[in-house]
């Protein structure tokens, strides 16, 4: 790569798991890079979101790097699924091997990047004031690290403690026989609450939608562990070509439809004792026809029926208004059985919406409620949040301004109009319906190949042409429509972003599929990119 004075060859934004191993990939490969990172040290999600009881609701031996056989043998997880201090140990980790922390500089926020077309380089400008060049940047920006920040009147009138699930104090919070609120009831609201229930003084839980959750059954990994290392290769390549990025026991099952009453209960015990996030994957139909959804709802509304004891909380629990797996699926570890405690009670805001904070507490409905602290587990603004929040401008202007009715893209990976800009997990993309580490692992070895292969040919500009993305953005949206997955106001649409266009983002037909495709289309000289 022929390089400029004073400029790198790529520029990776984020210093998370895909951040980190773009670096590896492309310093192995001999190219200069520098990695841009607004927090304090290496980890994304993991680094940010420290709030009681954060933990992965992939099991731990399929949430973790497969590039390297050593460091997978290497590295023990103790649990079925990793907590959120032992994941950010492991990301640490990974950073001390591969000797990484070199390369990234912390402390320091994208602001803004710009083509240039005479150049063919990116400038990138960064909080410090500092503008650096590179032939190519990619976007590790992640796809749940914006905040999303409801405007509540009132924010800065609370007088006690305020804390957001995805901005957690590293020092820690000390709840102990506190007042305490949670608004907000995903997953991080759930994870937080079942955490924090036993310690506080009280706690009110301000609900807006409720949530469809699965036990974890969450415990030593055991025997578990050393049985999947002896066979791992095999074991991450049937991830790499599952729907999801990890083993569900898809496909075993048939269809509901097809399937009699008996042994439609039969499967659904069995996966509820198995626990996790294959539940919706018990028949082939779920996510597409209205019955075999409905089945499966109304056996999650059953067994919170049955572990709640007072029938009117239990029903203000019970998810009714979306279908089920069309929101972000909750793994719980006795969040329903939270609310028998005397000590716990829950709003619903459908019926008491939050009028404002004051000094004291919350005004829901025409009731002031009193707390020490408020913790606020409100989302984020999914997929293109950190995108757009950048200034980012390509040979034909703003990606805010592109992507103002809906995200654009081929393939997830790229946008037209700005050359050599690379996403991971991009919008498009199987992304946040997939286990991450295998969407990631994927994206950042399509795209190293892909700067390879421009390399190697002695070419150095790259982007989609138009009507490629256009049919990609037809094909993810087809896809999307034949499923139910649209129905809900979820993040998956932006629905929980004021004023952002609502359109089905992630890439629905599964992560085996889609890497048949975007393999498909760089064996095939990268059909649908112009290359010069
Ligand atoms: P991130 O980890 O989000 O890292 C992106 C980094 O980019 C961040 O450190 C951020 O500070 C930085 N950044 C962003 N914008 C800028 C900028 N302008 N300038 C400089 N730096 C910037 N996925 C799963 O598969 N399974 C799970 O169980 C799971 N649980 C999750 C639980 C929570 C609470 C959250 C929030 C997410 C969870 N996820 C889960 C998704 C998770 O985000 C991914 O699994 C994975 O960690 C994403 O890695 P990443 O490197 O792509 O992005």
């Amino acid at each position: 790569m022929t390089e400029h004075r004073g400029g790198h060859d790529v520029i990776v934004v984020g210093a998370g798991f895909a951040g980190l191993y773009q670096l590896i990939r492309l310093r192995d490969a001999g190219y200069d890079v520098r990695v841009l990172e607004a927090g304090g040290d290496v980890g994304g999600t993991w680094y940010w979101n420290r709030y009681p009881g954060a933990r992965c609701d992939i099991e731990s031996i399929e949430y973790s790097y497969s590039f390297d056989r050593a460091l997978e043998q290497e590295w023990n997880w103790s649990e079925r699924y990793a907590s959120q201090p032992e994941i950010l140990d492991y990301i640490r980790y990974v950073a001390d091997r591969y000797d990484l922390r070199r390369d990234i500089t912390f402390d320091t926020r994208v602001e803004a990047m710009r083509w240039d077309d005479g150049s063919e380089r990116w400038t990138v400008r960064t909080d410090d004031g500092r503008s650096r060049t590179a032939r190519f940047v990619i976007a590790a920006t992640g796809c749940l690290s914006v905040p999303s920040r409801p405007d509540f009147d009132g924010l800065g009138d609370f007088a006690g403690e305020l804390y957001w699930t995805s901005h957690w104090p590293h020092e820690g919070v000390d709840l102990a026989g506190k007042r305490v609120a949670v608004v907000g009831t995903g997953s991080s609201g759930l994870q937080t609450i079942t955490a924090i229930a036993p310690v506080v003084g009280s706690l009110t839980v301000f609900q807006r939608t409720p949530s469809y959750a699965v036990p974890a059954h969450n415990g030593p990994i055991g025997q578990r562990l050393d049985d999947v290392k002896s066979g791992y290769p095999a074991f991450r390549d049937e991830s790499r070509l599952s729907r999801l990025g990890f083993h569900c026991r898809e496909g075993e099952t048939g269809y509901y439809t097809e399937t009699s009453a008996a042994d439609v209960r039969r499967e659904l015990d069995a996966r509820w004792s198995d626990g996790g996030l294959c539940f919706t994957q018990s028949f082939r139909d779920v996510l597409f026809d209205v019955e075999a959804n409905e089945a499966l709802a109304e056996y999650v509304r059953e067994r919170i029926r049955g572990k709640v004891h007072d029938p009117e909380t239990a029903e203000k629990l019970t998810p009714r208004s979306y279908p089920i797996g069309s929101k972000r699926m909750c793994v719980d570890t006795g969040y329903f059985e939270v609310y028998n405690q005397d000590n716990v009670s829950l709003v619903d805001l459908g019926e008491q919406p939050i009028a404002r904070l004051t000094e004291r507490g919350v005004v829901a409905g025409d009731v002031e409620r009193e707390f020490d602290v408020i913790i606020l587990a409100t989302g984020f603004d999914a997929m293109t949040g950190a995108l757009t929040a950048m200034d980012v401008r390509g040979t034909d202007g703003p990606l805010a301004e592109k992507w103002a009715a809906g995200p654009r893209t081929y393939l997830g990976l790229m946008t037209a109009g700005f050359p050599n800009l690379f996403m991971i997990t991009g919008p498009q993309s199987p992304s946040v319906l997939s286990n991450m580490m295998t969407s990631i692992e994927y994206h950042v070895d399509w795209v190293t190949r892909a700067i390879e292969h421009l390399r190697a040919r002695g070419k150095h500009r790259m982007e989609p042409d138009v009507a490629a993305e256009d049919n990609w953005v037809n094909t993810t949206n087809d896809v999307g429509d034949l499923t139910l997955m649209p129905r809900a106001a979820s993040w998956y649409t932006g629905a929980n972003i004021p004023g952002k266009q609502r359109v089905f983002m992630p890439f629905v037909g599964g992560v085996g599929t889609y890497k048949q495709i975007g393999d498909g289309v760089a064996v095939a000289g990268y059909h649908g990119f112009e290359m010069a």
